[in-house]
């Protein structure tokens, strides 16, 4: 610039490209329940089979890998391993990661509100382990942005990714900057999990729609999905509003093509291990011992085995996949 009384440029970070203002307003507006109030959400059931799908995933695919850390037992604080969790949210998985006696978890996630809420919950933990949050939009900026060269010095084992990464599929350059982010700071060996809205689910449910309807809505009582035009099915910016009840209230969201995906992640060193619906998850896993008695302490079922998850919300579940990928 040369004329001084030109506005400046508003700083990298405050710049929103795309549909991204829709998505940081709406979560950083979302009220942060306490666990009593959680209780009371119409569809808890389904936010509890959620979060027992994403332990299965962190204790299945990220504990082996944390215990195997080069950097276990060093660090100062005994924990094992270093964790990213891009896209952190409030912090709803701060618990599962205490868990796994990590020694170190970077948090970020483009939304300041959820990111002050999230270090609010690690605050209240007294936990073992160091954690550092930052407001980011990982989508567009490096993540050396947001934290200092000391605390990306040591390379992450485990990189999580949870219900936020189909943001990135709004565009090509989006998909490659959360892919540098991801992949850039992982160690070879190192795991990627998360979950992401099911593709495959999405495009039937799409194509069922008759020809002529010019609503292309479907879903039930506890979710909706619309999409603005049946065809054409691009790789990248394949946009649908969705709809969760008690959760999120119409935003802007892409679909994940997975070939598409697998495809581009090979290019960062990123290569496929698991991709299951989270009724297979279920299916998997419900009858290890282990992962049976966490749904009775996650309150999936009851002491008697009894679903609290009731049959519009076992459909939503399904609008989801878990996958692991392995950093080569
Ligand atoms: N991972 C958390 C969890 O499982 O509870 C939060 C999931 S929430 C459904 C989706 C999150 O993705 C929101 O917190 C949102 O702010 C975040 N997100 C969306 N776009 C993002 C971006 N460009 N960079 C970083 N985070 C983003």
């Amino acid at each position: 610039r040369t004329g001084s009384d030109e506005p400046e440029d508003p700083p990298a970070s405050k710049k929103m490209i795309g549909d991204v203002g829709v998505v940081v307003e709406h979560y950083n507006s979302r009220p942060d329940v306490g666990v009593v109030q959680r209780q009371e959400s119409p569809i808890i059931g389904l936010k509890s089979f959620n979060n027992w799908v994403k332990s299965v995933l962190i204790t299945r695919f990220a504990h082996p890998v944390l215990q195997k850390s080069p950097s276990a037992g060093y660090g100062g604080r005994g924990g094992r391993g270093k964790v990213l969790d891009m896209g952190c949210g409030k912090g709803g998985d701060m618990t599962k990661w205490a868990k796994a006696r990590i020694r170190e978890i970077l948090c970020v996630d483009i939304a300041d509100v959820s990111v002050d809420q999230a270090r609010g919950r690690y605050e209240s933990m007294n936990s073992r382990f160091d954690a550092s949050f930052a407001a980011l939009d990982c989508y567009t900026e490096p993540l050396g942005k947001a934290f200092s060269p000391a605390k990306l010095s040591s390379p992450v084992d485990v990189v999580s990714m949870q219900f936020c990464m189909h943001y990135a599929f709004e565009s090509v350059q989006k998909a490659r900057c959360m892919l540098d982010n991801v992949s850039r700071y992982l160690r070879s060996g190192g795991v990627f999990i998360g979950t992401i809205p099911n593709a495959e689910v999405l495009m039937s449910s799409l194509d069922a729609i008759p020809p002529d309807a010019e609503d292309l809505t479907f879903g039930n009582s506890v979710y909706k999905i619309k999409f603005e035009q049946r065809d054409p099915k691009p790789m990248f910016g394949h946009k649908y509003w969705f709809f969760l009840q008690d959760a999120v209230d119409d935003v802007p969201e892409y679909v994940v093509h997975w070939d598409n995906f697998v495809q581009m992640a090979a290019e960062y060193g990123l290569y496929p291990t698991y991709k299951e619906e989270f009724h297979t998850v279920f299916q998997e896993h419900q009858d290890i011992p282990e992962f049976k008695n966490l749904m009775v302490r996650m309150k999936v079922v009851d002491a008697n085995g009894e679903s609290a998850i009731d049959e519009d919300q076992w459909e939503a579940a399904n609008i989801y996949i878990a996958f692991a990928f392995e950093k080569r």
